[in-house]
């Protein structure tokens, strides 16, 4: 069986490149007689490898100089801990919840201080982006915190929120690296790695420098201060060496790529295909309100169970795996992320609109 075509919100796809890449270089890394998985993390080699990528992320990014780039472990959800570990010093945050990981972020927010839901977007099932413009922004809050593209829902921000001069925490996981961003706008942005970039495992942090503190309660864990992973350049313990590695490698190739903007574009044109046929369909339609369409995560339904069975188990059997919805909500979903190609997308429209000639 040659390669499917793979939906899946995460872990997903990556480039055919990197992959190429890593088997190339699996058994002797650039003439070092090892594998990156063999490598000691204290190693020069290895020393040039996490280097190099940091390097690769930042100019990708346009990270500024008073940011640090964490490399982290734990995945998106041990932020949710460690960002009001680190950051509450009047022990409030307010948070904007469009989705599960942001109700869960606020959820464990609020065991270490006073987490405040200033806005929401539950009483549609998590359907649109509520108004940011003018929000009850707490006079006392750290920070406001949002998760930029909801994964499971298929929605995102088309503008950041007015934080009223506040601190802006965004999680960016499913669209890390998938257009622009500008850091600047910023206190923390984060992401795990493993919807847009790479193999799960790491989870990459950018923060402001001032934001990292060493004042911190004594009951902090060592592991769980930014401090600890910042004076050590992410190396305070052993970390995800492969995989960072492998992060590495979609850098570059993004750099090749032509960068974020470019990306932006193919994302675009690749989404639109797929909005396009959903909206022109029939049997298919599109669950979220169009102005806040993600390019990434696209969920969609047809008016029947039965249906929707029978098109995940056909599509499945022809190529195009893990389209069926996230558990909570069912349906359809087409994680679309960078390293889908456009053919991947055309393919499953062509395939899409004879399954409804089919079944009409
Ligand atoms: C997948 C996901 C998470 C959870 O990531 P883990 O690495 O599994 O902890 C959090 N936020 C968003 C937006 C996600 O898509």
């Amino acid at each position: 069986m040659g390669r499917v075509y793979n939906f899946s919100a995460g872990p997903a796809m990556m480039p055919v490149e990197v992959l190429k890449t890593c088997a190339e270089e699996m058994l002797d890394y650039k003439g070092s007689g090892q594998s990156v998985m063999e490598m000691s993390h204290r190693s020069k080699v290895y020393d040039e490898i996490i280097k190099t990528a940091e390097k690769d992320f930042r100019e990708l990014v346009g990270v500024p100089d008073n940011y640090k780039v964490l490399f982290l472990q734990g995945g998106a959800s041990t932020q949710f801990a460690m960002i009001p570990m680190n950051l509450m010093k009047n022990k409030v945050a307010d948070f904007i919840v469009t989705g599960q990981w942001a109700k869960k972020a606020y959820q464990e927010a609020s065991k270490y201080g006073k987490a405040n839901k200033i806005a929401s977007s539950e009483d549609k099932t998590f359907s649109y982006i509520p108004d940011v413009s003018d929000l009850p922004i707490s006079e006392d809050a750290d920070y406001v915190y949002i998760c930029q593209n909801n994964t499971i829902y298929g929605t995102k921000y088309k503008e950041l929120p007015n934080t009223k001069g506040k601190l802006l925490v965004s999680d960016v996981s499913s669209m890390f690296l998938s257009e622009p961003m500008d850091v600047s706008k910023y206190g923390i942005v984060y992401g795990g790695v493993q919807k847009n970039v790479g193999p799960a495992g790491v989870t990459i942090v950018v923060i402001r420098e001032d934001l990292i503190r060493d004042d911190l309660d004594d009951s902090v864990p060592t592991m769980l201060r930014y401090k600890t992973h910042a004076d050590s350049d992410s190396l305070y313990n052993t970390p995800p060496c492969y995989n960072i590695y492998v992060c590495g490698l979609v850098f570059k190739w993004l750099k090749k790529m032509g960068g974020l903007e470019v990306m932006k574009k193919k994302n675009e044109e690749k989404a639109k295909i797929l909005y396009d046929y959903l909206d022109s369909s029939n049997m298919f339609k599109g669950t979220v309100v169009p102005e806040y369409r993600s390019l990434m995560n696209v969920p969609f339904i047809t008016d029947s169970d039965d249906l929707n069975k029978k098109f995940i188990a056909e599509s499945s059997e022809a190529g195009f795996v893990n389209l069926k919805g996230h558990r909570t909500v069912g349906g359809m979903r087409a994680s679309i992320y960078n390293a889908m190609p456009r053919e991947g997308v055309e393919k499953l429209v062509e395939f899409m609109a004879d399954f409804e000639k089919k079944n009409s």
